[in-house]
């Protein structure tokens, strides 16, 4: 049944075997985002709006849907993640956002984490690729052209911890003691870490689909198995498992004696550390990544930094029935409300969320106007460079809107 707070015009999206079926007139819901979300939202919303004009002239449509999360909700209805919020988000289920602030102190969870879960968004997706004009800390920023599949809900990031002196704690300490005779400091704050079998392979499954779908060269698993055997070393095994059920698609590294056969998709695991620097030093070498939650949280950023920073890797949570796109970097609080902060992060979101959708045209549009607006030396602030023109967030929509009616762009 439609909810009433639903706009009419507007049609759900639906899901089959994880893919989205869209509508011509698709409800998609936004949540604006605390601090730089004022500026950049808007901005996205003209961009995303002129490339699906531009692509379809008026026979496909976005129909938006506002759901308030963070500071904007807080402030209307008392609350940072109402529940009306999640109902919205679970019968629309496919979404896009900008950054939430994590409310300091009084044990509020961050909200990301939170919608994470309780949408149960398995997989963060994070493509990182380089847009010529930005500059970079790497010789050949131009091999960089990775995606990351996080793995989403447990890890460290399950939230369940401690802190040191609570009888929570001094239970644990206890019980370590009597049941498995494991001693620790008494005065240890404690945090469990949980990997499962089901959360790992999920992810890991839908990374390879990916990789054969979208045919890319290899899969690599992420872990720190050396040390923590049966959470990150269990991660890979359980990898390996999934990866025999693509029997005549995948080839081990491990197997391999020479170049891998045309069309397989190589499956390999790289140690974290190790891979830290594999992805500085050889970073043409590494295609689409399946990791752990912390892993993949810092390994997200080390990569996007590799290509420009936060302000231009876009994101996505997805789980096999919903979709939310995201910024990847925070609220920016200094630049808030000063129309000068990248919205490229958003803009690229938006382009996931569009080729998700189906709807590649309008998402090569988008993506197509973005680098062609910074090749032509035209930046905001945390780009710029000799011989680039800073311009404000608005004006950087502006002039990606002006490449789109320009046909050599598509
Ligand atoms: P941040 O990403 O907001 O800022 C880090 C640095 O990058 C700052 O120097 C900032 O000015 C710059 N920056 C970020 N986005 C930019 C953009 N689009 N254009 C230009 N410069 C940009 O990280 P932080 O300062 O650690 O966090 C601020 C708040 O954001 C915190 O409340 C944090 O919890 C929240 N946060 C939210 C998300 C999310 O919603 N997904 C992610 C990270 C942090």
């Amino acid at each position: 049944m439609m909810s009433e707070t639903l706009p009419g015009g507007g049609d759900l999206v639906e899901f089959g075997s994880g893919k989205m079926r869209t509508p011509d007139h698709p409800l998609i819901a936004f949540i604006e985002g605390d601090g730089i979300g004022r500026d950049i939202w808007p901005a996205t919303k003209a961009v995303t709006e002129a490339a699906v004009e531009r692509a379809y002239e008026g026979r496909r449509k976005i129909v938006w849907v506002e759901v308030l999360a963070g500071e904007k909700a807080k402030e209307r209805t008392g609350s940072y993640l109402p529940p009306a919020t999640l109902d919205t988000l679970r019968q629309v289920k496919v979404g896009i956002k900008g950054p939430l602030t994590t409310p300091v102190g009084g044990g509020i969870r961050s909200l990301n984490v939170a919608l994470r879960q309780e949408l149960d968004l398995y997989a963060c997706v994070r493509p990182v690729r380089y847009y010529p004009g930005v500059s970079s800390p790497l010789q050949h920023p131009e091999q960089v052209d990775m995606v990351i599949y996080r793995e989403n809900t447990e890890d460290v990031y399950a939230g369940i911890e401690w802190p040191s002196g609570s009888a929570e704690a001094a239970l644990l300490v206890a019980t370590l003691k009597e049941r498995l005779g494991v001693s620790i400091d008494p005065l240890s704050g404690i945090g469990i870490k949980p990997i499962s079998p089901g959360a790992s392979k999920r992810l890991v499954r839908r990374a390879i689909t990916y990789a054969i779908e979208a045919h890319r060269r290899s899969v690599t698993l992420v872990h720190k198995g050396n040390i923590q055997k049966f959470t990150e070393g269990a991660f890979r095994d359980w990898g390996y498992e999934v990866a025999s059920e693509f029997k005549g698609q995948v080839v081990l590294e491990q197997d391999l004696s020479g170049p891998p056969p045309e069309g397989l998709v190589v499956i390999k695991d790289r140690i974290a550390d190790n891979m830290f620097q594999q992805v500085l030093l050889h970073p043409g070498a590494y295609d689409v990544i399946a990791t752990t939650n912390l892993n993949g949280d810092y390994l997200s950023d080390a990569i996007a930094a590799e290509v420009g920073g936060i302000g231009l890797a876009p994101g996505a949570n997805l789980s096999d029935q919903a979709a939310v796109f995201e910024a990847t970097h925070g609220t920016a609080p200094r630049h808030a409300g000063k129309d000068e902060a990248n919205p490229g992060s958003l803009m690229l979101s938006a382009a996931m969320m569009l080729e998700a959708m189906g709807w590649t045209e309008a998402a090569k549009l988008l993506e197509g106007a973005l680098a062609q607006s910074i090749a032509d030396g035209i930046v905001t602030y945390d780009l710029v460079r000799p011989g680039a023109t800073k311009v404000s967030t608005s004006e950087f929509a502006r002039s990606m809107m002006s490449r789109m009616q320009n046909k050599g762009v598509s």
